[in-house]
């Protein structure tokens, strides 16, 4: 998020830290506080892989067209990489470094046996057709098959991409490899492997990871009120289940603008972005507001959970919420990370509380490699294990070092992935 700003930004206007400045920042920071040999950390600076593939694209006119296309591999200490797959304009080279960077930390800070990945295609999937767009996953998939595969790496959907680009994408590899092979991505359709509760699994890790922090600041959640920016894959299921909790969610909002009701939404109303794509201000509610107004919202939870960079040093000033807990990737700049930390507003980092959508991908991966599929409960109750399991490793941090919750998520990870490594080893 914070590299596609950067990059369309003009050159005399200031730029946002790139993903991959961002990603070294944390490691910088973590590391500080923690004893770990410098020469481990030297070596989680740089990524171990990076592919540049070149992908061809007979359009639908019979023209050619060749798209750059890139696969990141941070770390694999702790396993197979793991991460998504964009389809954007933006995507660059070190881009996708910094997401797989950051990929590393969320599959550590959930104690997956995962390292770090991510990856794309520079072009506007707009642009092309649905055909179109299916020719060029699956050559996709084959430019980077001897790079990936259910044991060394495990794709998955991303902005751009979808469940149906990872059913062509599985289906491209399967056929070059003579079997089925589902596990060599995730987030696909459940009739192929994918894994029931994945598409709400990011906004219901949200919601947990939001209410065990209303538990530990001491509130009741029947009193406390949530503002959600964005109303899609995130936003939706983390403002219904934080409803249901018996939250009040007073305010949210899509790309047009946000929906206010002092007395509290009927969340489960409010079309979300997949019922109905752009629909929250067609709804019927006391206030129409912007989404600026919004992050501003005199509410005590703010989560922002529609892109990245919306928390800034121009509003952190004006934000009233006392806790934020980030649904987006990289809601929340450095600069105004600063000014939270130093008017008291507590962050729970997108590492953490968003990673319930990686988590489900490896419940995913585990019933592909198994070829068992589990019920929708069983979902749900593990997911809530592991969100409380990592949320207990994080808050312990935060008890025993006095940092932040962002710092103590990255602490948890650092050090994970750094245990690992001091056990292998450097070879040779
Ligand atoms: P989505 O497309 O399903 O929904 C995005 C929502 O945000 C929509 O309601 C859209 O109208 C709104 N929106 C778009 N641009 C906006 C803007 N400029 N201002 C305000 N609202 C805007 O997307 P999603 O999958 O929910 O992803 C949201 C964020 O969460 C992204 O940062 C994404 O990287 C991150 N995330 C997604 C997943 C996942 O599996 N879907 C997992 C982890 C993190």
């Amino acid at each position: 998020m914070a590299s596609a700003a950067s990059s369309t930004a003009k050159d005399d206007e200031p730029t946002e830290e790139t993903a991959l400045e961002t990603a070294r920042r944390q490691l910088t920071r973590a590391a500080a506080h923690l004893d770990v040999d410098p020469g481990v950390i030297e070596r989680l600076n740089h990524p171990n892989q990076v592919h540049r593939v070149s992908v061809p694209l007979e359009r639908d006119d019979g023209t050619t067209e060749v798209y750059t296309g890139y696969r990141a591999q941070h770390d694999s200490v702790r396993g197979p990489y793991k991460g998504g797959l964009r389809f954007h304009p933006d995507v660059t080279e070190d881009e996708c470094i910094g997401l797989s960077m950051w990929m590393t930390w969320k599959c550590a800070v959930m104690d997956l046996p995962f390292g770090g990945g991510k990856g794309g295609i520079v072009v506007n999937p707009k642009d092309l057709s649905v055909d179109e767009k299916e020719r060029l996953t699956r050559r996709f998939a084959e430019e980077l098959r001897p790079f990936i595969g259910p044991t060394k790496d495990i794709p998955a959907p991303d902005m751009g991409t979808d469940a149906q680009t990872m059913a062509w994408f599985m289906d491209a590899y399967s056929m070059q490899e003579g079997e089925t092979q589902a596990g060599v991505v995730t987030g696909k359709p459940p009739v192929v492997g994918g894994s029931k509760g994945r598409d709400t699994a990011p906004g219901r890790s949200v919601a947990i990871i939001a209410r065990e922090a209303i538990d530990y600041l001491g509130w009741d959640i029947e009193e406390t009120t949530v503002a959600v920016q964005g109303f899609g894959s995130v936003g939706a299921p983390a403002a219904r289940l934080l409803d249901d909790s018996g939250a009040t969610v007073v305010a949210v909002s899509d790309v047009n603008g946000a929906i206010y009701d002092p007395e509290g939404l009927d969340t489960h109303d409010v079309p979300t972005h997949e019922e109905e794509p752009e629909a929250v201000m067609k709804y019927d509610a006391p206030q129409k507001i912007s989404n600026e107004e919004l992050l501003e919202l005199d509410v005590d939870v703010l989560i922002p959970a529609a892109i990245g960079n919306v928390l800034t040093a121009e509003n952190a000033e004006d934000v009233q919420a006392e806790l934020i807990v980030e649904g987006a990737n990289g809601p929340t700049t450095t600069a105004a990370t600063e000014l939270f930390e130093e008017r008291g507003i507590q962050v729970v980092p997108d590492i953490l509380a968003n990673a319930g959508g990686v988590t489900v991908s490896y419940f995913e991966w585990l019933q592909d490699l198994n070829r068992r599929s589990w019920s929708l409960e069983r979902v749900h109750d593990e997911l809530e294990t592991e969100m409380l399991r990592a949320w207990e490793a994080v808050r312990e941090q935060v008890e025993t070092y006095d940092v932040t919750w962002r710092d103590a998520a990255y602490m948890v990870a650092l050090e994970r992935v750094a245990a690992a490594h001091e056990h292998r080893g450097l070879w040779p």
